[in-house]
């Protein structure tokens, strides 16, 4: 099953990520970055493994931060 790593202790906010996948991100309310939905927090960065990547695949492609792995 692939794993998707994301590393939010870097992200700048810049709602890309919610914008093309947003069934996976969405933007907090509290401090305006991106939160990897139903994911778990595995050292500094957040987890979750998942059976399709669908489109976390162009989020991690766009993410100008290049934070958002899949292993
Ligand atoms: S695309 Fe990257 S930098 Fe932009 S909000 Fe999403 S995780 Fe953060």
């Amino acid at each position: 099953m692939p794993k998707i790593i994301h590393q939010q202790k870097k992200c700048i906010g810049c709602g890309t990520c919610a914008a093309v996948c947003p069934k996976f991100f969405e933007m907090s309310e509290k401090d305006g970055l991106a939160v990897l939905k139903n994911s778990k927090k595995a050292g500094k960065d957040f987890e979750l493994e998942i059976d399709k990547v669908g489109c976390i695949k162009e989020a991690a492609e766009m993410c100008p931060m290049k934070i958002i792995k899949i292993l």
